[in-house]
């Protein structure tokens, strides 16, 4: 019998490329990527966003870089970010320098926005050098005034050919690490445009609706176009834009895939953290331990292990249940609030335990049966930490010292 994926159309073959750790095209699963409405420099917020986002079935998070504050916020955010992190450039080539110095896994250039060749090329030069993809991210609303005038307006044929010529200056400087959207508000136009890519392409194809609005509407016209789309087999990476809270572009995405058979359904959903300069134990060891004694046992809730005890129950708030490291011990939190700490060998072992008694009992229950100490243990090991390492575990401050210096160029 055919799997759900064989029932559709086979998909399209695609080039492959990298952001951070997730795949795009050549088989990868599809990813659901959406984009923050925080500013970036908020470091805090934007983080908690980006956390909820990827709880909601975000693999990549795209942030806004166009300011120094932006980038400077981005040297921070990146580093303890569960998910790759793209910036948006907007018309400033220093900004795409300046993202690129904070660490960023990914750029979008707008052709319509950055429109000097030199400048172009000379982005693509540095992302080469660094590794990093680049997506060619044509709109029909801010299409290149002169490919509108030769096509009369925003047709498949020039918003495709804005990025064929984009596509050469990258060429000029030998790169093609790239993935490619031909986006238009008109869902028609949209679907014309990317089966006329997928024609004329082998890079990897993000598919959205731009600008679709708020729900139920804005939904509907980017399942009617994304979707369509992807039972032809075009597409590798998805985006919703809804004028809404962007947790509704990411779990509209992930459901979208999950109704075409295109990503599996899990019961259990396991995060963590990247474990960057702060982290206090083996994250990746631990997920593995954690995620092998949680699966199987039918517990539909999602578990965050964390770095740390100084930021990890923030971050990781909207997690139903978690546990972070920190001096020895593991910390026990659920949705953010710490109930127990227990010693660092036993982290796995209490968290299986606490996972089944708030399935059992319910989020109320547990939280009224939390160690009263926990709270202030947790607090005096946090204060302990920042103690130790100092407030910027990750030197973000040596990245933003080269922001300062490529915007003063
Ligand atoms: S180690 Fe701590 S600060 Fe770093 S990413 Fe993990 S939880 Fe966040």
């Amino acid at each position: 019998m055919e799997t759900p994926q064989e029932l559709l159309t086979t998909r399209q073959t695609t080039r492959q490329v990298t952001v951070g750790a997730v795949k795009i095209g050549g088989g990868a699963p599809i990813s659901v990527q959406s984009m923050t409405t925080t500013k970036t420099a908020d470091v805090e917020g934007t983080l908690e966003q980006i956390y909820e986002l990827a709880a909601a079935g975000a693999d990549i998070v795209r942030c806004t870089c166009n300011e120094e504050a932006a980038a400077e916020g981005l040297a921070h955010i990146i580093p303890r970010s569960p998910v790759p992190i793209i910036a948006d450039i907007h018309f400033h080539q220093e900004m795409a320098f300046a993202a690129l110095e904070a660490g960023v896994q990914g750029l979008r250039l707008n052709p319509g926005n950055l429109r000097k060749p030199e400048e172009i090329k000379q982005i693509a030069a540095e992302a080469k050098d660094r590794g990093v993809p680049i997506r060619i991210g044509v709109n029909a609303g801010s299409l290149h005034p002169d490919i509108a005038a030769k096509h009369g307006g925003a047709t498949p044929e020039a918003l495709v050919e804005s990025a064929e010529v984009e596509l050469r200056y990258f060429h000029e400087v030998d790169f093609d690490d790239v993935k490619i959207s031909v986006k238009a508000s008109s869902v028609p136009l949209m679907i014309a445009s990317y089966r006329l890519a997928s024609e004329r392409f082998d890079y990897p194809l993000h598919l959205g609706v731009t600008e679709a609005g708020p729900p139920p509407a804005g939904l509907i016209k980017g399942t009617a176009g994304i979707a369509t789309l992807l039972a032809e087999g075009i597409g590798d990476t998805i985006r919703y834009s809804l004028t809404a809270d962007p947790v509704e572009e990411a779990r509209a995405g992930r459901q979208l895939l999950e109704a075409l058979g295109l990503r599996e359904r899990k019961d259990l959903d396991l995060i963590a953290c990247p474990s960057c300069g702060r982290a206090e134990v083996d994250v990746i060891a631990i997920a593995r331990e954690a995620q092998a004694a949680l699966e199987g046992r039918g517990l539909p809730i999602q578990v965050a292990i964390m770095g740390c005890v100084v930021n990890g129950p923030g971050e990781a708030k909207h997690a139903d249940l978690g546990i972070a490291g920190g001096r020895k011990k593991g910390h026990l939190f659920i949705q953010g609030q710490i109930v127990r700490v227990v010693p660092e060998d036993q982290m796995v072992a209490a968290l299986v335990d606490e996972a089944e008694r708030l399935v059992a009992e319910g989020v109320e229950a547990r939280l009224a049966a939390a160690d009263k100490s926990a709270e202030a243990e947790a607090a005096a090991d946090r204060a302990a930490l920042l103690d130790e390492k100092g407030s910027d575990a990750n030197q973000a401050s040596v990245k933003i010292e080269k922001i300062h210096r490529r915007l003063a160029e």
